[in-house]
């Protein structure tokens, strides 16, 4: 059976278009666009009102910390919210850990997300996420200044359908290690990137994370890139499809060298919740915008943000023009993770998933407080 839906606009080429009927067929999958004069003559359609978009994709997701939600203290900081997570991680039965991701699961897709590029470091929730409807890929990662190599993420990820191996960030790992976790085939890489300061301040041997390192006895091998970027470029091939997580500290010669190196551009994962809720800092919208990056949405994990709500990341974005915001937490996702032919856009042939964004302000086209999705397919 065909379905025909309609909403007062539907996103279709990244622009807010009406009188848009969508048909879809039992296996979700998109036969057909109308446009018409007007929808009050046409017969069999489901109307919403708001605006039909295609399924999200949450480029940034930590699904496993799900049973952290609440337990960390917002604004810890940086360098405490990292000691927080160690001191609290341990106080959860697995059953508690596995229930709190499939809630979480379950929330996602009934919010509207058909993908997630989702950020691991055991297996615990695997299985969550090989029951749910939501198509997770899974990268896990690398982290720690003291891992000798990635035979242990291999064995992980060869383990499991949809997984990888990605590095966590460069501060965290050693040169051969970093540089090992990023030469994976064919997958998509996600590198947390400049979420804040200490991460530029370690290059020039100074701030916290440098102290800790001191204290710890830990030495670098890697400071002779002297910036995160140049590392990135020195260690990434040209081609690899590769996502930066929060990039709060970016700096228009970050992306200069960022995009001189990269064929296939980078994407940025924004997840403004998070930021806010660790150190109440900011992802740089308007400078990617003005440099035409690549900006698509995560919602990171429970661990740091008060929800995993796609539209209330969406709301910390600023004054950006709702097509282009929706179009971030779509199509450029779905791109980053390879998964474009398929999803991120509604177009005949795809099968991206049907979502009902409702309480916009239709007539500035700017979300409320009081916007939500909804999945209609
Ligand atoms: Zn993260």
């Amino acid at each position: 059976m065909i379905r025909k839906i309609a909403a007062h606009y539907a996103l279709i080429d990244g622009q807010l278009r009406r009188n848009i009927v969508v048909s879809v067929d039992h296996n979700r999958q998109i036969t057909s666009i109308d446009e018409h004069t007007s929808l009050d003559n046409v017969a069999g359609v489901e109307f919403y009102p708001g605006i039909l978009m295609p399924g999200m994709v949450n480029l940034h997701c930590h699904l496993e910390l799900s049973y952290l939600r609440g337990a960390i203290e917002q604004n810890s900081g940086f360098a405490g919210f990292a000691r927080a997570i160690g001191s609290v991680r341990n106080n959860y039965t697995d059953e508690e850990r596995i229930h709190a991701a499939s809630v979480a699961d379950s929330t996602m897709w009934e919010e509207g997300i058909e993908a997630v590029l989702d950020i691991a470091n055991d297996d615990l929730v695997m299985r969550v996420k090989e029951r749910s409807h939501i198509e997770y890929m899974t990268l896990f990662e690398v982290f720690g200044l003291t891992t000798p190599n990635i035979d242990s993420h291999n064995n992980l990820a060869s383990k499991w359908a949809m997984s990888s191996v990605t590095p966590h960030s460069t501060y965290s790992l050693q040169d051969g290690v970093f540089r090992a976790a990023t030469n994976q085939n064919n997958s998509t890489l996600s590198i947390h990137m400049l979420e804040s300061t200490d991460e530029v301040e370690l290059y020039h041997h100074n701030g916290s994370l440098w102290q800790w390192y001191e204290r710890m006895g830990w030495e670098c091998d890697f400071l002779n890139y002297k910036t995160p970027a140049q590392r990135i470029v020195e260690s990434v091939a040209s081609d690899k499809r590769t996502v930066l997580v929060h990039g709060c500290q970016a700096t228009a010669n970050d992306l200069a060298i960022l995009n001189k190196h990269f064929t296939t551009p980078v994407t940025w994962a924004l997840c403004p919740e998070s930021n806010r809720y660790i150190s109440n800092s900011k992802p740089p919208v308007e400078l990617l915008r003005s440099t035409n990056s690549r900006i698509a949405i995560g919602t990171d994990s429970l661990a740091s943000a008060r929800h995993l709500s796609m539209v209330g990341n969406m709301l910390l974005l600023g004054d950006v023009p709702l097509n282009e915001l929706l179009t971030w937490a779509t199509l450029n996702g779905a791109m980053a993770m390879g998964l474009d032919s398929r999803l991120g856009s509604i177009e005949v042939g795809k099968a991206p998933g049907l979502v009902i964004l409702e309480k916009a302000d239709l007539h500035n086209m700017r979300l409320t407080e009081e916007s939500q999705t909804r999945r209609i397919v």
